[in-house]
Parts: C-alpha cells; sequence; structure tokens
C-alpha cells in the first residue's frame, strides 16, 4: 500500500517551543552581535525554522521515504536501467571498516587490501570485456563515455591525424551526442534499418579520413543484439577509426560473448546497473572503462599496478601520455567495492547465468505482453524490448497513451516502464524485467498491463490516482523547483 499521509510539510508540523535536543546552557557571556558585524549581513529576525520533537522528525521523514518506489518496494522494470535487486551481503562489504574509514592521502603501504581489492575489479573487468587496459575513475557511464573519447582525441593528436566526427546509430541513449560534443567532435547519427539494426550502407556513406570514432551499444537499447556488429567494426578500422561500445546493456552478454572479441576498441561499463550498485537517487554510481593495450597508454592515471618484486600493489602515476585525471581521488570506490564482491559472489558461471535469465525473462515478459501491446521489433529479445502503445491510443483517443499507462501503473504498485525512448519507436514502452524475477511477479505485471489497457480513457488519461501528485509539470518541476516554503497568512 502506498503512503498519502506525509503530505505535510515539516514547517507545518511545527508546534512552538518543541525540542528535539537540549543543549547546555552555554557559559560565555552573551554578545550583542550588532558590534561584530556590519548592519547589512545581519537578518531582521530569526529564521523560522521547524519546531519538532526528536520522533516526530524521524516519523516525517520516514514517511516521506516511503512515498518513492524502490527495487526494494516494487517491482521495476525500467529498461535500459536495468533495476535488478542488490543482494545486501554486497552493502555489507562496502561498509566494512576496514574498506569505509580509510582515507585517499593515506601512503600506498597502508592501503594494500584497498589497492589488492581495486587491481582484482581491474583484471576481472578486463577478462569480461576482452580488453586489457583498464581505468576505474570515471564517475557514471555517462562520464566513461566521455574519458574514452577524450581518449580517442589524445591517441588521434599522438599520431598526428585530425579527426573530427563521432557517429553512433539513432536507437543510442542520449549521453552519446552528448559526451562526444563535450569532448570537442562533431556528432552524426546514422539511421537503422526496420529491423532495428544499424543501416549498414547509411554509415559506409559516411565513413571517411574525418571518422573518429563509431559509438555503438550492443545488444541495442531496443533490446537486439546487432550481428553486423564485426563487419560495422572491420569496416571503420579500415577507415582508421575506432569502435566505442556502450556497456549499459552488458547484463545481456555476460560470460557469453565479449565485446573486445567482437571488435570494439574502448567500452565503458555501469557497475550500478550490470554488478548491483545501488541505483537511483543521482548517484554515485561509477563508469569503468575497458580499452586495447595500444589505447591504454592514454588512460586517466593513476591506474592500480602490482610490483613483482616487493609483491605490492602501488598507483601508478608514471604514465606520461595520460590524458590526467578525470575524478578526483580514485573515483567512486564504494560502488567498486560492491561490483567487486558481486563479480566475485557469482564467479564465472554465475555471470553467464544472469545473464542467461535476464534474456529469458524479458523473452518470457514479451511473449505475455505481445498479445496485448504491440511489439514492433518482432517477437525474441536479448535483456529488454520494447513495446508501443500506439494504436491503444488510436483506439481510444488518447493523446500520450505511453505516458497514460505508464501513469497508470503506478496506482497498481508497479515502478514504470521506461517510455518514449528510444526515440525510433512512437509511444515507446521499454521493458527490462532483468533476471532477479520471478515467473510470478512477471506474471502479475502483464496481467495489470492487460487490465489497463482495457480501462476507459478517461481514468488513463487522469491517472495516477492514488499518488500526492498525480501529473506534475515535469519540465518546470526540474528547471524551477519550488524550494522555499512561505507561510500561510491567517
Ligand atoms: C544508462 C545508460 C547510459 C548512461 O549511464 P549513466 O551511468 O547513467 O551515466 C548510457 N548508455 C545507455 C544505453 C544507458 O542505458
Amino acid at each position: 500500500m502506498r503512503n498519502t499521509q506525509a503530505t505535510n510539510l515539516i514547517f507545518e508540523l511545527s508546534q512552538p517551543g518543541r525540542c528535539g535536543v537540549c543543549i547546555a546552557q552555554s557559559d560565555v557571556p552573551q554578545q550583542d552581535p550588532a558590534k561584530w558585524f556590519p548592519a547589512g549581513a545581519l537578518a531582521a529576525s530569526a529564521p523560522p525554522l521547524p519546531e519538532l520533537t526528536e520522533p516526530d522528525v524521524v516519523r516525517h521523514f520516514t514517511n516521506l521515504s516511503t512515498l518513492n518506489m524502490s527495487i526494494d518496494t516494487h517491482y521495476y522494470p525500467l529498461g535500459s536501467c536495468t533495476m535488478k535487486y542488490n543482494p545486501k551481503r554486497n552493502e555489507r562489504i562496502a561498509a566494512f571498516d576496514g574498506l569505509a574509514q580509510i582515507h585517499p592521502y593515506q601512503p600506498d603501504e597502508t592501503v594494500q587490501g584497498m589497492l589488492q581489492l581495486l587491481y582484482g575489479l581491474q583484471d576481472m573487468l578486463a577478462e569480461i570485456s576482452g580488453l586489457p587496459v583498464v581505468s576505474l575513475q570515471p564517475a557514471a557511464g555517462a562520464h566513461g563515455e566521455l574519458t574514452a573519447l577524450m581518449l580517442a582525441a589524445a591517441y588521434y593528436r599522438d599520431r598526428g591525424e585530425k579527426r573530427t566526427t563521432v557517429l553512433a546509430p539513432d536507437s543510442a541513449h542520449g549521453t552519446n551526442p552528448a559526451s562526444a560534443r563535450m569532448a570537442g567532435f562533431d556528432f552524426v547519427t546514422i539511421p537503422s534499418c526496420s529491423d532495428g539494426r544499424v543501416d549498414v550502407e547509411k554509415l559506409k556513406e559516411q565513413l571517411n579520413d574525418q571518422t573518429a570514432v563509431f559509438m555503438i551499444t550492443n545488444p541495442s537499447t531496443l533490446g537486439l543484439f546487432d550481428d553486423q556488429v564485426q563487419e560495422i567494426s572491420d569496416l571503420v578500422h579500415e577507415f582508421g577509426g575506432l569502435i566505442y561500445l556502450d556497456g549499459a546493456n552488458m547484463n545481456a552478454i555476460l560470460g557469453i560473448t565479449r565485446p573486445g572479441d567482437f571488435g570494439a576498441d574502448m567500452m565503458h561499463f555501469n557497475p550500478h546497473k550490470t554488478f548491483s550498485g545501488p541505483h537511483g537517487g543521482g548517484g554515485p554510481g561509477a563508469g569503468p572503462i575497458c580499452v586495447t593495450a595500444e589505447l591504454g597508454a592514454y588512460l586517466p592515471k593513476p591506474i592500480v599496478g602490482f610490483d613483482d618484486g616487493s609483491q605490492t600493489y602501488f598507483l601508478d602515476n608514471d604514465r606520461p601520455k595520460s590524458i590526467g585525471r578525470v575524478r578526483s581521488f580514485f573515483g567512486n570506490v564504494g560502488v567498486l567495492v560492491r561490483a567487486y564482491s558481486y563479480i566475485l559472489s557469482h564467479g564465472p558461471v554465475g555471470l553467464k547465468r544472469i545473464a542467461e535469465n535476464a534474456v529469458l525473462n524479458a523473452n518470457y515478459l514479451l511473449s505475455q505482453v505481445k498479445g496485448f501491446l504491440d511489439v514492433p521489433l518482432g517477437n525474441r529479445c536479448m535483456h529488454e524490448f520494447v513495446a508501443s502503445a500506439e494504436s491503444i491510443g488510436k483506439q481510444n483517443g488518447l493523446k500520450q497513451p505511453a505516458m497514460d499507462i505508464a501513469k497508470r501503473l503506478l496506482d497498481y504498485g508497479y515502478h514504470p516502464p521506461t517510455v518514449y525512448f528510444p526515440l525510433t519507436v512512437h509511444e515507446a514502452m521499454m521493458m527490462e524485467p532483468t533476471e532477479t524475477e520471478s515467473k510470478q511477479t512477471l506474471d502479475a505485471f502483464a496481467k495489470t498491463l492487460e487490465t489497463i489497457v482495457q480501462e476507459s480513457p478517461e481514468v488513463l488519461a487522469t491517472a495516477p490516482h492514488s499518488t500526492i501528485i498525480s501529473r506534475p509539470d515535469e519540465v518546470q518541476a526540474a528547471r524551477k523547483p519550488i524550494m522555499k516554503w512561505t507561510p500561510k497568512q491567517d
């Protein structure tokens, strides 16, 4: 049941004279602030801080925390985001004092355990990606993209080549063009064929001696594995360009195939998607990148090294071609510890089973959903698929049916799928069940969806009906949030 009671602001709960803590009487004589500060720096009256007891405060924030959906409370099939269940074991390990309490300025010899762990993670990511040199520094997937494109720029500069263009298919995540522009490249979109794969003929038209990088998400955001990827990478390499693999969808291919084996030169992982890092709420995440030996020289420094002679781990700063730092200290280490714990606890066999079950679950859900929603790209998918609510909208006179269905799902206690992405499918609803859900959960979700698409247009167009706020103006809520409380005059 969703909590609909925590609607009062903390200011409205305030009662004059209530207090959560008692501070001892000060033994310092009181001073007149006007003696010490210029008049303009002093407020005319004390700020209207809320006055509450400790239990009032605890209840208020605990109630607020239940207004949001989370993986621990609700099924969360948000496509492209891999909202799988995060095993609590990884949380406990990341909180170990010996890991959580160390300081990044400690000398290397006092943090050998952490360095060994990070070195091990570099090794495991190299093995999983098929790309041998790893930087754990980037702070998110998008930051990994930017870092890798900066690497590509450094690589071409070093070779005296002037290459200006980054290309990606039209199904790419918005971070791809954004990263390309931030790294100083021009960006060109390559159309997809009607089957969702890259249009190789259109790609050929755009390849030339200005081509720096082709970015490909494989499996793509349409939930399809592009089997032309080897051909595409050979083509791009013929023109002297590099292949970047957006690894957000690694959950579908862990232990089955490796980007380094199908032609990628660089890639990022999203440990907060694939390796169960806590997810949502704005982070922190992480975006480790893996690259070929040739590109390894340009990686951000330091990376973790191991000295055979003294058998110790060290931060390797002696990297003259490095692009420098992209993140303070060593990146978001807490997320990296969870990824290390997750990968080790599954092992190679377990990782492969993750991918197999993620794909199995997505195909099962697809088979249940296609009876009442169009799935334009066919009957098979990888870890996710994209349905379209376009025809439901036409039948019911709904202007934005994907949004209406998504909003209505909130009333039934489900976090909605990703909607209106990828842009290539009209009224897109992108569903990614993940491997951690049971058949019962998927059945119940599909049944609810079926109920919803048969509901009256009036109910759908005004949903959700059970939440405190129904349809905020999302753009204004993000750009002009109301952050200031004004006391009611009465
Ligand atoms: C999530 C995602 C990204 C961006 O990753 P962040 O960690 O959120 O910065 C990039 N590409 C795809 C396909 C994604 O799904």
